[in-house]
Parts: C-alpha cells; sequence; structure tokens
C-alpha cells in the first residue's frame, strides 16, 4: 500500500553551528567541569552579608552538602524541597542533592501552606529545606508531622521560632550539619542522563502550576546551548558578575543565570528578594556585568529616578524573558544603560528546560537582532510554526504556534502523561501553546499565548501587544488588558490601568490614545482604574485573575 508522504515541515534552526554537547555528564559534574582552572575565582556573591565563595570552596561545600543529606536519608531518586529565597544555600543544596542522584523540587516561600503543600506532596519529597520563619507553614494540617518519617525539616539559619516543644531535636540546622560533614563520605552514585534532577513548577500563569521533570542530560544540553561552544550565544566568562534576583524556583534564573554563569566560570550575586535599593547597591558594589530580568523589573527600573545616583557602568548584558517586553520599555531603560547590550530578549518556558530562543547580540561574536524579537533559536535544536488549528507547518512569517524540538525539553509533567502526551508528541516536538512567526532573518517573534488571545468577532486581538502600548504612555504606571464577554463581537479588549504618581488621566483619553494606534477591532472597550495589576513572581501578567474579576462583576 501506498504510505502517505509526510507533509512538508518548515525547521528553523540556529545561525551558529550546532556544537558537541557533553551530556554524559551529571549536571554537577558538567557545571563544576572547569572549576579546578580557577579555584580562586569567585564563585558564589551572598550580596545580603558580602560573604563571597570562590570556586575551590563552593565545590567542597557542595559536596558537604551531599554528605549532610546523605546522613539524613536522602538516596538515589529521592526529592528534595526547596522552600528558600535566593541563598548560598539553596546552590548548596541543589548540587548536594543532584551530586547524591536526587532530585530538587524548589517552592517560592510566600506560596500559601496549602500550596506548597501540593508541590510537596506531588513531588513525593520528605525533606524540606527552608528559612525558620517558614517552618510554620509546615506545621499546617495537610503536612505530616515534623520529625516523622515522612518529614524531617532543614533550616538554614538560626531561626527565631524556636522549634515546639514535641519537635525538640526534629528541625535540623544546616550549618550545623555542614560543620561535622565529611566531603569523603559522599557516595558514587551512577547517574544516566535520563535520570531527573529537578522539579521546577511552571508559573501558573494560565492554569495550576505543572510539575516539570528536568533531566541531567536535559539541563546540560539547555545549558551548553547557551553558553558552550567556540561562539557561544550567551557570552560569560570568569570575570563576569551575574545578578541573581529572579527566584531561583523558577527554572529562567536556575538555567539560565546559576547554571549558566557556573558553567562559564563566571561569579553570581544572590539577593534574597527585589528590592530596588539593595539591587542597585549590590550592581555598584559587585561591578554586576550580566543582568537577567523580566519586564516588570525592566519596568521599575525604566520609572526610577534613583537609577542616575548608582554606577551601573559595570552592565555589559542585560536579559530580559519570561514574559513580553514593549520596545518603548525597552528604549526607556536603554537611555539609562547606555553600554549595555540591551532590549534584547531570551524566550523561554519551563517544558522547554526552559529556553528555545536567545539574542545573537548576546553571542561572543554578536550578530544584530531586531527591537521586540526574541532572538534565534538556539542551537542543537530545531523550531517549527504550525497551525493551531490543523496542525499544519507555517513558513516565514506567519504567525502560528511554536514548537520546539531538541535534547533539551523536559522528559514530561509530573505524575501526568496524558498530559505530557498532548504536549509533546509522537514526533517528539513539544507544543508550547505560545503563538509567534519567524521572520526572514530567522527571528522569532511571540505575538501571545493561544490561549490569550482576545477574539473579536473573527479577529484575533493580542493583549501584550495593546499592554505594550499602553506601558508607553507617560501617565501610565501599569496596564493589562484581558477579554470581556461581548453579545455582539464575543470578545472585547478592555484595559487595567494603574495611573502614575500625580496622574488623573481619564479613560476617554486612554482609548483615544490607542484608537490612534491600532486597526479599528483592537481598541479598547473600556478602561478599569486599578492600584496595582497582579504578577506571578516569575513577571507574568495573572490575566486569569483579572478575568475572573470581571467574570465576577458581570453576575453580580
Ligand atoms: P503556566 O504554564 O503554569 O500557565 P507559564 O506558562 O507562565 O505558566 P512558565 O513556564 O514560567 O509558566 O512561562 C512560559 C511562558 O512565558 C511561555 O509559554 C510564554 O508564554 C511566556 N514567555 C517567556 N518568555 C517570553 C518572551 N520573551 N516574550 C513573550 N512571552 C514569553
Ligand atoms: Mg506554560
Amino acid at each position: 500500500p501506498a504510505v502517505a508522504a509526510e507533509p512538508e515541515v518548515t525547521v528553523f534552526r540556529s545561525k551558529l553551528p550546532d556544537i558537541e554537547i557533553p551530556s554524559h555528564l551529571p549536571l554537577h559534574e558538567y557545571c563544576f567541569a572547569r572549576a579546578s582552572e580557577h579555584p580562586d575565582a569567585p564563585c558564589l556573591i551572598a550580596a545580603a552579608t558580602g560573604t563571597t565563595y570562590t570556586y575551590g570552596e563552593t565545590r567542597l561545600l557542595c559536596r558537604k552538602a551531599a554528605a549532610s543529606l546523605r546522613g539524613l536519608g536522602v538516596r538515589q531518586g529521592d526529592r528534595v524541597m526547596l522552600l528558600l529565597h535566593n541563598s548560598v544555600e539553596f546552590v548548596l543544596a541543589f548540587f548536594g542533592a543532584s551530586l547524591l542522584g536526587a532530585v530538587t523540587t524548589a517552592a517560592n516561600p510566600f506560596c500559601t501552606p496549602h500550596e506548597i503543600h501540593k508541590q510537596f506532596s506531588a513531588s513525593g519529597a520528605r525533606l524540606v529545606i527552608t528559612h525558620s520563619a517558614y517552618v510554620d507553614k509546615l506545621r499546617h494540617d495537610a503536612f505530616p508531622r515534623i520529625g516523622d518519617a515522612a518529614l524531617t525539616v532543614v533550616t538554614v539559619d538560626a531561626g527565631n521560632t524556636p522549634p515546639e516543644e514535641e519537635e525538640e531535636g526534629c528541625v535540623v540546622a544546616f550549618w550545623e550539619i555542614m560543620a561535622s560533614a565529611d566531603e569523603a563520605a559522599v557516595p558514587e552514585v551512577s547517574i544516566s542522563p535520563e535520570d531527573a534532577v529537578a522539579l521546577p513548577f511552571s508559573s501558573g500563569t494560565t492554569g495550576l502550576p505543572k510539575g516539570v521533570v528536568l533531566t541531567h542530560g536535559g539541563q546540560v544540553a539547555g545549558v551548553a546551548q547557551q553558553v558552550d561552544g567556540e561562539n557561544p550565544n550567551l557570552h560569560m566568562r570568569e570575570g563576569d558578575v551575574a545578578l541573581c534576583v529572579l527566584p531561583l524556583f523558577h527554572i529562567f534564573s536556575l538555567n539560565s543565570v546559576l547554571l549558566c554563569a557556573l558553567r562559564a566560570g563566571a561569579a553570581v550575586m544572590l539577593m534574597p528578594r527585589f528590592e530596588m535599593g539593595a539591587m542597585l547597591e549590590g550592581i555598584q558594589r559587585w561591578r554586576v556585568t550580566v543582568a537577567a530580568v523580566v519586564p516588570p523589573l525592566v519596568l521599575a527600573l525604566a520609572k526610577n529616578a534613583a537609577l542616575e545616583n548608582y554606577d551601573l557602568s559595570s552592565i555589559r548584558i542585560v536579559l530580559s524573558g519570561a514574559a513580553p517586553l514593549g520596545k518603548d520599555l525597552v528604549d526607556a531603560l536603554r537611555a539609562r544603560v547606555p553600554q549595555a547590550i540591551f532590549g534584547q530578549q531570551g524566550y523561554g518556558m519551563t517544558e522547554a528546560g526552559p529556553v528555545l530562543s536567545m539574542c545573537p547580540a548576546f553571542a561572543k561574536e554578536p550578530s544584530p537582532a531586531k527591537p521586540g524579537s526574541c532572538g534565534t533559536v538556539v542551537r542543537n535544536a530545531e523550531l517549527k510554526v504550525v497551525d493551531p488549528d490543523t496542525g499544519l507547518s507555517l513558513g516565514r512569517n506567519l504567525p502560528g504556534e511554536i514548537c520546539i524540538r531538541g535534547p533539551q525539553i523536559m522528559k514530561g509533567y509530573l505524575n501526568d502523561a496524558e498530559a505530557t502526551a498532548r504536549t509533546i508528541d509522537a514526533g517528539g516536538w513539544l507544543h508550547t501553546g505560545d503563538i509567534g512567526y519567524v521572520d526572514d532573518d530567522d527571528e522569532v517573534f511571540i505575538v501571545d499565548r493561544v490561549k490569550e488571545l482576545i477574539k473579536f468577532k473573527g479577529f484575533q486581538v493580542p493583549p501584550a501587544e495593546l499592554e505594550a502600548l499602553l506601558l508607553a504612555h507617560p501617565s501610565i504606571a501599569d496596564a493589562a488588558v484581558v477579554p470581556q464577554k461581548d453579545d455582539a463581537a464575543g470578545e472585547v479588549p478592555v484595559a487595567f490601568v494603574v495611573r502614575a504618581a500625580d496622574s488623573d488621566i481619564a479613560e476617554d483619553a486612554i482609548k483615544e490614545f490607542v484608537s490612534k494606534q491600532v486597526v479599528f477591532y483592537k481598541r479598547l472597550h473600556k478602561v478599569y482604574f486599578t492600584h496595582s495589576i497582579p504578577k506571578s513572581a516569575s513577571g507574568k501578567i495573572l490575566r486569569r485573575e483579572l478575568r475572573a474579576k470581571l467574570a465576577a462583576a458581570a453576575t453580580a
């Protein structure tokens, strides 16, 4: 019988040549592979205390962390939960677990006990490492009793909340066990590239956060695609200082900041949380050269006059990711750090390991990228764009769903084979749920998420485009656009707007401002003034919360 011919597929690839990826190495060995060449170079800088650890010291402490975890009963394949702000202890615990062949799942310490418990039980963790301030969250009914075999708690600080009496001796102090840990006592484990190393959760922008299984081989590939090769796509080297203010429980910061910096031999400046003054202080003091940011941070920086009081001249690269970044915002910030390669983005997704595309201007031998572009697909990977309805491959300049294939993508969703099968097809393509296109110069442009597109009659309105326009208005401090149900049109775009301090701009002025710049079906039908826009810890607008607000108002 005749075999149906495969429909033609347009595959986009990096302009950079493929490289050799040592994906047989466990992640910790890969990241520290060149550490012995520069043992005295700074590796971790705790911005809060000023303590610096060299590569030599960091490696030793990672081994001690592994021995400590082992002493607490952690074995290969076990899951360890980190409920930590960015800190030296986060890094040590992550690599300590990796050395044992154990798997880390990191959660936002600001989550509620209920949310934390969900991730705790989904991951099957029995050990939680946290700050003493959050131990109370683990005393919630949903959790096993602290000190039972099912829950061991380790705190990284001396702590001001002493253990409750019946838990005496159950909450273990990290640095106490580290002090007596024997780095030679780390067992030899054989780790396969297929073994999980991290279970990050997606941001929960469109629904509940999803657990994602990332492997040693996948993370090695994901890092290599960025910083390895003769001409690395993201050029970092010894002497660089990477700003690590984005939360490490999110994969963007874990992978593109921490793992990439370590592999490249750069120092990582760890900031426990975002605080503008402390961050600018830290950039100036430690001479930060590579700053990974997210759009809300760009917004805060661009609209903050205090920037002029700091010396930010050390910054060489500002890399934005995780959410759409408008061109006007880029221009506003560029004026403040004129020496940096800026305005350029990476495009990532937890499931993709996470980076799909990266700006070529960050490369060792840079080439330019257009404003608004997310760069070109990473090397050693394939990208295609498909019609979301038919699944057929689309050519250049045609928007459709972006799909990626390569060694860096997730193994699958945690405990959810069905969702995995829906997301990674039989051909190995990961379907992102993002609408975008690739232009004549191989540059990737993200339009919006498939699910977030507003459907006005037959026309599609990407909220991100209108948000970028709104943010360019000097009287607007922040904005989000969502669909509102409409009898005639199905859906119409409406905006939530935060006025700039001392502005009293009116709804009509905003509508007119937008109308002048867009085709008729993208016009705003309503403007709601509000005090803040809900955003996730990874910097995404939580449009579903705003949609729920509208729905509640409609039925009230
Ligand atoms: P969830 O899947 O739980 O709803 P999420 O998709 O926001 O949450 P992440 O994995 O953190 O969770 O984010 C990936 C998404 O972020 C991408 O699918 C894309 O929509 C968006 N994104 C990432 N980088 C960019 C970028 N540079 N420009 C536009 N959007 C981006
Ligand atoms: Mg997602």
